[in-house]
C-alpha cells in the first residue's frame, strides 16, 4: 500500500501554520477516535494515519526532511517509518494537542476510560556528526560509530510512587458545562512513571542512568547529501525505569573530494586538455566516484563543451533515477613559450584555419546553434 501525502491526510496546504495543523488534526482525531468508532478497523487506520502526519508536520525538523525527501526521508527506521505509531504514542501526543482545552482533555482523559496509565518515559535523542566521502555518499555504506550514551545503571532500586499510588497519573474532578468531568494528568512527582528511585549507585544520575561508551553500525543509503540528518530509532539515551530509548540523530558531513564536485545528483569534473589534444582528439582517463573511466575526446573539441558520463552521479533518494558525471572541457594555454615554440605558433597563425574569424564560416554557424 502506498503512503498518502501527509498534507493530504490532514487536508492542509504546505504552508499551514502550527495552529491550522493542530486544528485539522483535532478534527480528524475526534472523528476517528476509537472510542467513537468501536471495532472499526478503517477508522483506526485513519486515526493512526492522522497522528503520524501530525507528528511529522508539527515538528520543524521532521517537516523539513519530509518536504525535501518525502516519505523516503522518513524511512530507514526513523520515526514511524519502521514499526508505525502505537496507540500509546498517540494518546501521549494528545497532551500537547488538547492540553490547553479542558473539554477535549476531559473527553479523552476520562470519557473513554482509556487511561494514560503508567506512561513510559522516553530517553532523549543523541546527535552525532558523520563525515563521509563522496563515494560513500553515492554508493551507500555501513559505518561503525562510537559515542557516549546514557544507560540504566546496575543496582537501581525502584519503589512505588506514593504521590500517585503507583498509577503514574493524578485525577482531578472539574466542573464543565457538560457536568462534572474527571481529568487526569501525569504525576508531577514520578513524571508518570509510577515509580521513584529508592536507592542507586553514586555515579548514576537522578534518573538512575549512567554514561557509557557505545558502538553501533549505521547503514547509510546511497544518495545522501551534506547537511542531511538520519535518525536511527532506539539508539539514543535509554529512558528512565526501563523506558524506551531515544533516537540517534546522525548529521551527514561531506569530505571534499580532491577533483570532483557534487552538483545536486550530478558530479562535476573539470578536464584540462592540451591544444593538440583538443585539436586532434584523444583518449583520456578521468576520475569518477567508482574508479577511473576512459573517455574519447573528438578532434576539434572546443573549450566549454560538456561530456556526460551516464549514471556516474548520485542515486536519487526518492527513486527518481541516477545523476550523471559532467566532464567540462577546458583547453590549456601555455603561459611561457620558448623561441622554438613561438616560431611554430607563428606558422600556425598564418593558416586561416586557425583563426576564429568570419572566414571560418562553418565554425560560426555551429556556434550560433550552440547558443
Ligand atoms: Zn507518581
Amino acid at each position: 500500500m502506498s503512503k498518502r501525502d501527509y498534507y493530504d491526510v490532514l487536508g492542509v496546504s504546505k504552508n499551514a501554520s502550527a495552529e491550522e495543523l493542530k486544528k485539522a488534526y483535532r478534527k480528524l482525531a475526534i472523528k476517528y477516535h476509537p472510542d467513537k468508532n468501536p471495532d472499526d478497523k478503517d477508522a483506526e487506520e485513519k486515526f493512526k494515519e492522522a497522528a503520524e502526519a501530525y507528528d511529522v508536520l508539527s515538528n520543524p525538523e521532521k517537516k523539513s526532511r519530509y518536504d525535501q525527501f518525502g516519505h523516503a526521508g522518513m524511512g530507514g527506521g526513523s520515526g514511524f517509518g519502521g514499526g508505525g505509531f502505537s496507540m500509546d504514542d498517540i494518546f501521549s501526543q494528545f497532551g500537547d494537542v488538547f492540553g490547553d482545552d479542558s473539554i477535549f482533555g476531559s473527553f479523552f482523559g476520562g470519557g473513554g476510560g482509556r487511561g494514560r496509565g503508567n506512561r513510559r518515559t522516553v530517553g532523549s535523542n543523541i546527535r552525532i556528526k558523520l563525515k563521509l566521502s563522496l563515494a560513500d555518499m553515492r554508493n551507500g555504506v555501513e559505518k561503525k560509530v562510537k559515542y557516549r550514551r546514557m544507560v540504566a545503571a546496575q543496582d537501581v532500586k525502584f519503589g512505588s510512587c506514593r504521590h500517585c499510588g503507583g498509577s503514574g497519573v493524578v485525577k482531578q474532578v472539574t466542573n464543565t458545562f457538560l457536568g462534572q468531568m474527571a481529568t487526569q494528568s501525569a504525576c508531577p512527582v514520578c513524571q508518570g512513571l509510577g515509580k521513584v528511585i529508592e536507592s542507586k549507585p553514586k555515579d548514576a544520575n537522578e534518573q538512575g542512568l549512567i554514561a557509557q561508551e557505545f558502538e553501533t553500525s549505521i547503514k547509510i543509503p546511497g544518495g545522501v547529501a551534506d547537511g542531511m540528518q538520519l535518525s536511527v530509532q532506539g539508539k539514543g539515551n535509554e529512558g528512565p525505569a526501563g523506558g524506551a530509548s531515544g533516537d540517534l540523530i546522525v548529521l551527514i558531513e561531506e569530505i571534499p573530494h580532491e577533483e570532483l564536485r557534487r552538483d545536486n545528483n550530478n558530479v562535476l569534473y573539470n578536464l584540462w586538455l592540451s591544444f593538440p589534444e583538443a585539436a586532434m582528439g584523444a583518449s583520456i582517463e578521468v576520475p569518477t566516484l567508482d574508479g577511473k573511466a576512459k573517455i574519447k575526446v573528438d578532434s576539434g573539441t572546443q573549450a566549454g563543451k560538456v561530456l556526460r558520463l551516464k549514471g556516474k552521479g548520485f542515486p536519487d533518494l526518492n527513486g527518481y533515477g541516477t545523476g550523471d558525471q559532467l566532464v567540462v572541457i577546458n583547453v590549456y594555454v601555455p603561459q611561457k613559450l620558448s623561441s622554438e615554440e613561438k616560431d611554430l605558433l607563428m606558422k600556425l597563425q598564418e593558416s586561416k584555419n586557425f583563426r576564429p574569424d568570419e572566414d571560418n564560416k562553418s565554425f560560426f554557424d555551429r556556434m550560433k546553434d550552440f547558443f
